[in-house]
């Protein structure tokens, strides 16, 4: 929309009869997006939101299996020639590269990249180890790095400007007993997003994160050790957390996959035009109630 000085009746109604003659354009129609971790819960309902918006997208996972079950069923839902899988270690440089070339190759460019791939892991400080903190740090930071810097690079590249939406966690926002290195990581990311946005703007690429709390549906992070974990630490039957987590919520509502996905097409989109270097917390007010 133009700038406006003050609300204008006759502008908003001129708009809206012009609305109503034009076929309702999907919002990313033409556009390319990469999800990392697309073969993971949260990431493919971010992929299949955005492929309903009508975005190509590009699926990057180090899990092949998944990926090629996710790369089939986009493929039937949204058509095969609109989605890729590319088997992908966000903590290796080179694969990371490779990934952005195949995408180009593939799509001519990429409009929009979700960095969301990810792992969990829960232990204190003292019980933390050198490499369970250094593998906390390079697939949480240094991956989302890496995948944040080609994506800003071809954008820029391509001079159209873009998009990078983080998927970080409320657990960088506030602090967590039991996994710091997590936590750590997740903070490092946020500060990533908002340390790209300033350089970003200038080419009109804007960077912004989304910040869920505990989405146990579809998470296969929910199914391991972290879920076992959870369940100890909070003194509860691990069938229970989910109902655990959403009683502790402000809402007493869960949060889903889905609810991610829909914050991410805010910021993957022009909706969110004049948005960039903030975060969203999709927590169902979690956050908010540690401050009461
Ligand atoms: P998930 O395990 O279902 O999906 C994560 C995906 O990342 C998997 O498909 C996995 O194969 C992939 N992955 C892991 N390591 C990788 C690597 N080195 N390179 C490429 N891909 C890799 O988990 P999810 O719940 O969908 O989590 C997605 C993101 O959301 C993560 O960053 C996670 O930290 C964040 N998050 C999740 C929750 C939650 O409760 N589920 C809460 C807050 C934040």
């Amino acid at each position: 929309l133009p700038e406006q000085e003050a609300f204008n009746i006759e502008y908003w109604l001129l708009e809206e009869a012009k609305l109503q003659r034009m076929p309702k354009p999907k919002g990313l129609a033409g556009r390319t997006a990469l999800v990392t971790g697309g073969a993971g819960g949260i990431g493919r309902a971010i992929a299949a939101r955005l492929m309903q918006e009508g975005a190509n997208a590009v699926l990057a996972d180090i899990d092949q299996a998944s990926l090629d079950a996710a790369v089939a069923d986009f493929g039937k839902l949204f058509g095969k020639d609109r989605v890729r899988g590319i088997a992908m270690d966000v903590t290796d440089e080179a694969s990371v590269i490779a990934a952005f070339e195949e995408t180009a190759r593939s799509y001519g460019g990429i409009d929009i990249v979700v960095n969301n791939a990810g792992i969990s892991s829960a232990a204190s400080v003292e019980d933390t180890t050198l490499e369970l903190w250094n593998r906390n740090i390079s697939i949480l930071a240094t991956g989302y790095f890496l995948v944040a810097r080609e994506g800003y690079r071809l954008m820029k590249n391509e001079g159209n400007g873009g998009s990078l939406v983080f998927i970080a966690s409320k657990n960088g926002v506030s602090a967590s007993a039991g996994a710091s290195a997590y936590c750590t990581a997740k903070a490092a990311e946020i500060h990533l997003a908002r340390c790209m946005a300033l350089e970003g703007a200038p080419h009109g690429i804007r960077v912004n994160v989304v910040n869920p709390d505990a989405v146990l549906r579809g998470s296969k992070i929910w199914q391991g050790e972290w879920r076992q974990q959870r369940a100890a630490s909070n003194k509860i039957g691990e069938d229970d957390l989910e109902e655990f987590y959403r009683k502790r919520s402000l809402l007493q509502r869960s949060v889903y996959p889905e609810d991610i996905a829909e914050a991410v097409y805010f910021f993957a989109s022009d909706l969110s035009a004049k948005s960039t270097g903030n975060f969203l917390n999709v927590d169902a007010g979690n956050v908010v109630s540690f401050t009461r």
